[in-house]
């Protein structure tokens, strides 16, 4: 709490002067944000609203150079507070004034400013360099290298290799990232390419994303990609872009990813109006197998590809521009809200496409998992750090939502899908906040229908109005159609985890 000082009239505005603010009051901002999952991940004491990164990077050398400036409001009396960051600072300013910094374990930055007052704004400006790929944190690294540049996109850590900031979906903020690099080679990141231009042998690309974003969101790629251009509909722009260098799945990637423009609109009629202020994808060439729904510009590993063009997981990091992006958990504990639903939405779309119905599928997986298969002991509405991004949340997720839909109807089921990402736009949501959410909807008591499927460690029966269906499931149905795609993108969120 801040506590004002009361000192008689003429007095008080010189004393104030004098004393910026009073040291006494003050105290650090705390080290995380208060993630039980991730007690490093961000910070507290403040809350930012803006990035602007000012970035240049040598693909030669995989040297980052960048001055960042984060726009904040103090939410206590600072005495210091905490960035998340991991290469080497050079410079720290606080509204203007150079500040005292120090690094601390793998990436904290630890920065004592003169004190600074509850609810007044702050602009602080890091300047660094580094090497993003030696950067390792716990034998880890987030940091792609590729043949021709690199590639920030991970979750639930990636920003520490780039850019400082308050590393958590809780304190979301719009990025301008500009970044330059040689001419020849283009620099993606998320939402509008506002500008581009060369001088010297050296080309910037200044880049938008004017809508609240998740650091983790927030993506980087530089390397030599074929870049192509389109509109929507609507007439918000897309922008995909494939590394020259795909060799043999360079072709699939296209046929998948081209058709990003198609499933934005279908989705659009499911969850309702699209987000944000850009649409497309980016295929690096990275060695790695996953994807991960970067804001307005999800990120595939070529591999997603391998077997040919899989729509499936398009489907799967667009559905996470609503169910993710725009409506970010409240801590990591929430994953469901973003895993559930982004897996259910592949079911949607075979059930589209004539390649099996949801149901089909729902019956499929349940029964492909008997009682004592530990698939069941997995709780997706808090599933605990290492089982984050377990297949359960997945498939046990999505099964949640098709129990959902038999006890609701399809009319309720679907205004709930359609609603929530409204009702929440630009927010943050806990598993509880969607439950709730359902009941009002759909009027209905839904506390045991979501314990039961979330919370508890065993394999439920079979839900009321879908039962009939699922209780004669075991075994005797069908591969639907579409499995083998949704299967295949099983791995899309399979990160080394440190
Ligand atoms: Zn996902």
């Amino acid at each position: 709490m801040h506590r004002r000082l009361i000192v008689p009239g003429g007095l008080a505005a010189s004393l104030l002067l004098a004393i910026p603010a009073s040291a006494a009051d003050s105290s650090p901002g705390a080290p995380g944000i208060g993630d039980p999952y991730y007690p490093a991940s961000g910070n507290g004491g403040y809350d930012t609203s803006h990035y602007d990164l000012r970035l240049k990077y040598q693909p030669a050398t995989d040297l980052l150079e960048g001055t960042a400036t984060i726009l904040a409001t103090a939410t206590q009396n600072l005495s210091r507070f905490n960035l998340d960051f991991g290469l080497d600072v050079s410079e720290v300013r606080v509204n203007n004034k150079k500040a005292q910094f120090k690094k601390e374990g793998d990436q904290e930055l630890v920065i004592t400013p003169t004190a600074l007052e509850k609810g007044k704004p702050l602009s602080v400006v890091v300047r660094y360099a580094g090497k993003p790929s030696e950067l390792n944190i716990g034998g880890y690294t987030a940091w792609h290298r590729t043949p021709d540049g690199g590639v920030a996109a991970q979750e639930p850590d990636s920003a520490v290799w780039w850019f400082p900031s308050n590393d958590h979906p809780l304190d979301k903020a719009t990025y301008d990232i500009s970044v330059l690099v040689p001419d020849g080679t283009q620099a993606i990141s998320n939402g509008v390419l506002q500008s581009q231009s060369s001088r010297l042998g050296w080309t910037r690309y200044n880049w938008r994303s004017n809508k609240p974003q998740a650091s983790y969101l927030a993506t980087l790629a530089v390397g030599k990609f074929d870049i192509t251009t389109d509109k929507t509909a609507d007439g918000l722009p897309i922008l995909n872009a494939y590394s020259k260098d795909l060799g043999d799945n360079a072709g699939a990637a296209r046929a998948s990813v081209e058709r990003t423009g198609e499933v934005a609109e279908w989705l659009t009629e499911v969850f309702g109006p699209y987000p944000f202020n850009a649409l497309g994808g980016y295929v690096p060439n990275v060695t790695s197998g996953y994807a991960l729904e970067t804001q307005t510009r999800p990120f595939y590993s070529p591999r997603q590809f391998a077997n040919g063009a899989n729509v499936s997981v398009v489907v799967h990091e667009l559905a996470h521009q609503w169910y993710g992006d725009s409506v970010s958990v409240d801590g990591w504990k929430d994953i469901w809200v973003n895993e559930g639903f982004a897996r259910y939405s592949q079911w949607l779309w075979s059930e589209k496409e004539g390649e099996g119905t949801a149901q089909e599928l729902a019956d499929w997986v349940y029964a492909q998992h008997p009682a004592d298969d530990a698939f069941w002991t997995v709780k997706p509405g808090d599933p605990g750090p290492d089982k984050q991004f377990d297949i359960a949340i997945y498939d046990r997720g999505a099964l949640t939502l098709q129990a959902l839909r038999g006890e609701v109807g399809d009319k309720d089921f679907f205004a709930i899908l359609k609603g929530w990402p409204t009702d929440h736009a630009y927010g943050n949501a806990k598993v509880g906040d969607f439950v709730k959410y359902a009941e009002k909807v759909s009027g209905k008591p839904l506390a045991d229908l979501f314990d039961t499927w979330l919370y508890q460690p065993s394999k439920p029966g079979a839900p009321a109005a879908a039962g009939a269906r699922i209780a004669k499931a075991d075994g005797k149905h069908a591969q639907p159609k579409s499995w083998k795609k949704i299967a295949a993108t099983n791995t899309i969120h399979e990160h080394d985890h440190h």
